[in-house]
């Protein structure tokens, strides 16, 4: 008999013991019982019966059942699981089930069907071949090496089993080992640049090697992406993909398949029905995806035999998950790239100051693509508006940026405005009484949205039509305050009656093709003005786009939060990076209070790295990240004074531990204090030493669970302090 220590879906740091008469391995898929319900668990480790003295052998429950072996968390993935729960100090259990496809959480079997990419090639010369679909699929054999399944399936437009099954019987062609990677579509000849980067990151295949990306938007670092994974390819390895944001697979997905045909992809995200999902763990497991592309919860993905990690745009925010298991996937990318031996590259035109700075310490390795790759683009020129000299109208837009912008429609060119809105949105206010919309739930107000006549809370789903008269003393005229997307749009269409316009934001892309469809639009010439938030800052490539103008950004520089001026300085960088990526130079506007402002003055000059010496000799004199390290400890409460009491606590149990290179800082309420009516409040842990602050936190974590009063999360490096 042995006893297995299983992981299941729960808080806890230990696992629960169970009998099984079978040895099992780490990693296996059980089901047992817990409670008077049967769940599924992994096996943590397995011993023998008579080792086991922590507890009666004969009071344990038995296993009730063993999944195949197919469906076990394979050891690399155990490995960054057991490391993700350290690190973040979040639950092994609640880590593992957060890392793996539902359908294996579920207490069910899953069927899969592992899709095997078969190839077939020409064995004949004879051409007898009816039907024009057949005759073309026939040229095509002859053109190429080999074609795959999907090739042949996308060629004859419908199931092709039955022809390859006629022809495999007629002789003519016969199923082959995927040969090297046959790419249809020629790739680009590489500059010195490029060329030097692919020869030194090929020559560190086999080993860690962390490549630091930094090019400017349009330099060929897709291109650089593309060769190396065509290295990849050719030497049957896989290489993983990680991107911030779903909107971002399908362009890169496209210049894959493009550029090679016969390899397998498999998409994971959280957009993709559970069912798929899971198909592409299968297969990434399996080995027989070749290249696995994904947002950040594809850092968890199973490989069978990869070569090389890519995460691309890795300076963004949206590769940390800010709830449950608050994990950065690149920081993941980089342990398992260790991990593995296997080099990984960190791209991006803006790299973030933590990246910049590990290679300043000489742990990442620069490459720099400082041109644009296509010869004739050039770096859009960028001006500032003073607003002190050109007030904005109400619409917050001022009449230069409105001239430049009747000047470019009058070119049938692209315009793109973009406005930032963080923590700024329109509201409906009184004069009179000084009443503002709140919501009820959050200590936030409520956005005025004009199509629907609507107030919406940003932060919790409560939405309530917008009142007609005051409610509090009656007056008749209410007013919106602070610039909205709609309110721009509105008067842009009024001004420009011609142009056609669209909207970019979250409530216009939530739909899955809306991307695409924007694309069509686009390149059919059917839209003139883009007008848009951050989201059109990322990575999309726009090549008709000549004038970008940005609005609203001076609220970004005085915000509570240090890095606000980084990221509002990566997304206007981004965002003008947009303008002039084809033959045609571009313009960027930006209207600003502060014109002399250091954040403004380095956009002003392209000068990156002047901004990013500037913020990390700052970040130095302040001693922040990434000169210490920081966790939050987050608590929260339906009850005000439960969170309270709960601060109260939770400091007075910290300072008893004993904290030496650790500094405490007393727990305060949070920036947005109530959202969706839980009263929130978070204390700051800071050391310049990781190690110190890690084993501060191992002892700080066991008293968590005795404060009952809040809700409480660990944040290990937080992106909003
Ligand atoms: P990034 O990913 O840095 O934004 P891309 O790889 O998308 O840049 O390249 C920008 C444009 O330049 C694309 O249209 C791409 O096809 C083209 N390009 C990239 N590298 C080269 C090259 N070596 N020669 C010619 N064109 C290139
Ligand atoms: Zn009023
Ligand atoms: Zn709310």
């Amino acid at each position: 008999m042995f006893v297995v220590n299983v992981v299941l879906d729960i808080p806890l740091r230990q696992g629960y013991s169970y009998l099984s008469e079978q040895q099992l391995v780490r990693g296996t898929r059980v089901q047992v019982e817990l409670r008077g319900r049967t769940q599924i668990g992994f096996v943590l480790n397995c011993i023998q019966s008579n080792e086991f003295n922590d507890y009666p052998v004969a009071k344990l429950k038995p296993i009730l059942n063993i999944s195949e072996k197919n469906l076990s968390i394979p050891t690399d993935v155990w490995e960054l699981c057991s490391f993700t729960a350290n690190y973040y100090h979040h639950p092994l259990g609640n880590t593992l089930f957060c890392a793996i496809p539902t359908l294996l959480r579920q207490d069910k079997e899953p069927s899969y069907n592992i899709s095997k990419n078969k190839f077939y090639q020409l064995t004949s010369s004879e051409s007898k071949i009816r039907g024009s679909k057949q005759q073309v699929l026939l040229t095509e054999f002859q053109r190429q090496e080999s074609l795959s399944y999907k090739q042949i399936q996308a060629i004859l437009a419908t199931k092709p089993d039955k022809i390859i099954d006629q022809w495999i019987t007629k002789q003519l062609i016969q199923e082959v080992a995927a040969s090297s990677v046959n790419t249809t579509v020629q790739a680009l000849e590489l500059n010195t640049e490029q060329q030097q980067t692919v020869a030194t990151i090929s020559s560190n295949f086999g080993k860690f090697h962390v490549g630091l990306l930094y090019g400017i938007t349009g330099s060929g670092k897709t291109e650089v992406f593309l060769h190396l994974i065509q290295k990849i390819l050719q030497s049957k390895q896989q290489v993983l993909v990680i991107v911030p944001e779903i909107n971002l697979t399908p362009q890169l997905q496209g210049r894959f398949e493009k550029r090679f045909p016969a390899a397998n992809i498999s998409l994971i995200n959280s957009e993709i029905a559970d069912k798929q999902r899971f198909t592409a763990w299968m297969n990434a497991k399996s080995g027989q995806s070749n290249i696995i592309l994904g947002t950040r919860l594809s850092v968890f993905t199973p490989l069978k035999n990869v070569g090389l990690i890519i995460v691309d745009e890795e300076h963004d925010d949206s590769l940390k998950q800010n709830d449950g298991l608050r994990y950065h996937a690149r920081d993941l990318a980089v342990w398992r790239a260790k991990q593995l031996n296997i080099p990984i590259i960190l791209a991006s035109a803006t790299p973030s100051l933590e990246s910049l700075y590990n290679y300043k310490l000489g742990k990442y390795h620069l490459y720099k693509l400082s041109e644009r790759a296509i010869k004739t683009a050039v770096l859009p020129q960028i001006e500032l508006i003073n607003l002190q000299h050109y007030p904005v109208n109400y619409a917050g837009i001022s009449q230069p940026a409105l001239d430049k912008l009747r000047a470019c429609l009058e070119r049938k060119e692209l315009a793109l405005v973009f406005i930032n809105r963080r923590g700024y949105a329109p509201v409906i206010t009184c004069y009179e009484c000084g009443w503002v919309s709140q919501c009820r739930n959050c200590s936030s107000n409520l956005v005025y949205h004009h199509e629907k006549h609507q107030l919406k809370c940003h932060h919790c789903a409560y939405q309530i039509s917008a009142p007609p008269i005051c409610p509090t003393c009656r007056n008749q005229y209410l007013h919106t305050i602070g610039h909205g997307t709609q309110k721009l749009e509105e008067f842009l269409q009024q001004q420009f009656p011609q142009a056609k316009l669209k909207r970019v934001d979250r409530d216009s892309t939530n739909s899955k093709s809306a991307w695409q469809d924007i694309y069509q639009q686009i390149a059919a010439q059917e839209i003139d003005i883009l007008i848009g938030t951050q989201m059109l800052a990322k990575g999309h490539d726009f090549p008709r786009l000549t004038l970008v103008i940005g609005l609203n950004l001076d609220n970004a520089l005085f915000s509570y939060d240090f890095r606000a001026s980084e990221d509002m300085f990566n997304i206007l960088t981004q965002v003008a990076g947009r303008a002039g990526r084809a033959e045609k130079a571009g313009l960027v506007l930006l209207q600003t209070n502060y014109i002399a402002h250091p954040v403004y003055q380095f956009l002003q000059q392209h000068d990156f790295n002047g901004f990013i010496n500037h913020t990390l000799r700052e970040r130095q004199l302040n001693k922040l990240p990434p000169f210490c390290f920081y966790t939050l400890i987050k608590l929260s409460s339906l009850n005000e004074t439960h969170l309270k009491q709960a601060m109260h606590d939770l400091f007075a149990e910290a300072k008893i531990i004993p904290h030496n290179e650790v500094t405490l800082f007393a727990p305060v309420p949070a920036v947005m204090y109530k959202i969706h009516n839980r009263f929130r409040g978070q204390m700051l842990i800071s050391s310049h030493q990781r190690a110190a602050l890690h084993n501060y936190l191992n002892k700080l974590e066991n008293k968590l669970t005795e404060l009952k009063n809040a809700a409480i999360a660990i944040d290990v490096d937080p992106l909003e302090v």
